[in-house]
């Protein structure tokens, strides 16, 4: 805590003002986080209290602005270590050429909020540059949509170069949701050497395994 002889309060006027400093953790989406310290100041006086010096929206927009920027490099960094490259993604998402590389660039001084809207949501969903490369057609979209939930539900990490289609067959007796896949080089996990494989399903409702 310490007393600033040369803040004045902007109620009373008062000279005599506490300022005691505020822990504050700044987060952003796959950014990471940011402590910062606030002031907030207290009138001994009237007791009115806040932000005398009008420092911390400062304070916050510059902690957001160094998050996002470092959350730009990340999440391009991201991507394309997974394999797709920034000209990939600029083509897909119909973005004129070197745009990313320009983000990471800009990001330094303030980021564009509609990049990192957009780059937010392709982290989360990387599939979305697949959906944007089919021009998003309405079924290829939903195919890739559930290709990719069903390849999380069952927990199965393929890489970018197998071929890959799912469906959701349902009878009297049950669902079966299946992955097939196709693989070059090596056999499939569950056994023999076919190219397409099945290789997990379950059912619901009456409790019966499938496989
Ligand atoms: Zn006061």
């Amino acid at each position: 805590m310490m007393v600033d002889q040369n803040q004045v309060c902007p109620v009373c006027g008062s000279s005599h003002v506490r300022i005691e400093q505020e822990d504050r953790l700044i987060f952003e989406p796959y950014g990471g986080q940011k402590a910062i310290k606030l002031q907030v100041c207290t009138c001994m006086d009237c007791g009115a209290d806040g932000d005398f010096l009008n420092q911390n929206d400062t304070s916050i927009l510059a902690a957001q602005n160094y998050l996002k920027a470092n959350a730009v490099s990340q999440i391009v960094n991201y991507l394309n270590d997974t394999g797709y490259t920034s000209a990939a993604m600029e083509r897909a998402f119909g973005l004129p050429s070197r745009t990313i590389a320009k983000w990471k660039r800009e990001s330094d001084s303030c980021p564009s909020a509609s990049a990192v809207a957009l780059l937010r949501i392709v982290r989360t969903f990387p599939w979305l540059i697949s959906v944007a490369d089919a021009k998003f057609d309405h079924a290829i979209a939903q195919r890739i949509f559930i290709t990719e939930a069903i390849k999380d539900l069952l927990k199965y990490r393929l890489t970018n170069s197998e071929q890959v289609s799912s469906g959701v067959i349902t009878n009297s007796e049950g669902t079966l949701i299946y992955l097939d896949y196709l693989q070059d080089h090596q056999e499939s996990k569950l056994g023999g050497n076919c190219n397409a494989q099945e290789i997990e399903c379950g059912t619901w409702g009456n409790g019966r395994g499938m496989l």
